[in-house]
């Protein structure tokens, strides 16, 4: 265990002093960067898939996705979601533009911003960054996502969604903070990590299915009074089915806060 740690922040020292003395290359084409373009160079952080496919506001569930047998129903409404900014009041204006799932069943969260699809080359990215504890990835990814929360006009403080103990102890890192970081960097946005818990361990969600999923993350997160009044931004690295980022707000909006909104690298399909 402890050399595990011990391997991950070597490679985040060298990443780190690479990152300073040599010229710096995108993460998937290695072209040179330009001073304005943060980890992935423009061409490649336009490429990625699903960057500017139509998705439910709400959720993020790209438009044209069909459901799975006895999964939720994301298929299309009869709008294109719409930009710009939100609030509660204007969410509820813009349910009918939702995905019937969301319309059916309002998740705890207003809104969710995706910088992508989770598929090649973005889920090797979120891999590198997770399993070999690349955090120059955090970085990058952070960078690209950072204008989605300036989209979002209104956020008082960003949230990375908290890691069980027993996998930071594992992993020696939390990808959601690390994320969380460059994009409060790139925002000058406040981190109030101490706003959300785990209140205890789960099993890990991709074991399970959607039911379980569910039923497992029910009362997993716990807030604080701090949180009332606050507009909040979640961030997450992959979002699959929602769940963990509907017990996350469901504990925030518990807690008082105004407005939930999520912020995540990757959407799946
Ligand atoms: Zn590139
Ligand atoms: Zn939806």
């Amino acid at each position: 265990m402890e050399l595990r740690l011990h391997r991950v922040s070597a490679a985040a020292l060298l990443r780190t002093l690479a990152d300073r003395w040599l010229p710096r290359t995108c993460a998937l084409c290695d072209c040179t960067l330009g001073a304005d373009e943060p980890g992935l160079c423009d061409a490649c952080a336009d490429a990625l898939p699903g960057r500017l496919r139509p998705r439910c506001p709400r959720c993020g569930m790209p438009a044209q996705a069909q459901p799975a047998r006895g999964a939720p129903d994301h298929s299309p409404a009869d709008h294109s979601p719409a930009a710009g900014p939100f609030d509660a009041a204007s969410c509820r204006s813009r349910l009918p533009e939702c995905c019937r799932a969301c319309r059916a069943a309002p998740a705890s969260f207003e809104r969710t911003l995706v910088l992508a699809d989770y598929a090649p080359p973005l889920d090797r990215l979120i891999q590198a960054l997770k399993f070999r504890g690349e955090l120059a990835l955090a970085g990058a990814l952070g960078a690209r996502m950072a204008p989605l929360a300036a989209a979002a006009a209104h956020i008082d403080a960003l949230v990375p969604v908290p890691l069980a103990p027993r996998r930071i102890a594992e992993r020696g890192f939390n990808q959601s903070a690390a994320i969380c970081a460059a994009i409060a960097r790139a925002c000058r946005l406040p981190v109030a990590a101490g706003l959300l818990a785990r209140r205890r361990e789960t099993p890990a969600q991709s074991t399970l299915a959607l039911a379980a999923r569910q039923a497992n993350l029910a009362d997993a997160f716990v807030s604080v009074p701090a949180a009332a009044g606050l507009r909040l931004a979640v961030v997450d690295d992959v979002m699959t089915t929602g769940a963990t980022l509907q017990a996350a707000a469901s504990a925030l909006k518990a807690a008082g806060a105004r407005s939930v909104v999520n912020l995540v690298a990757a959407r799946t399909a």
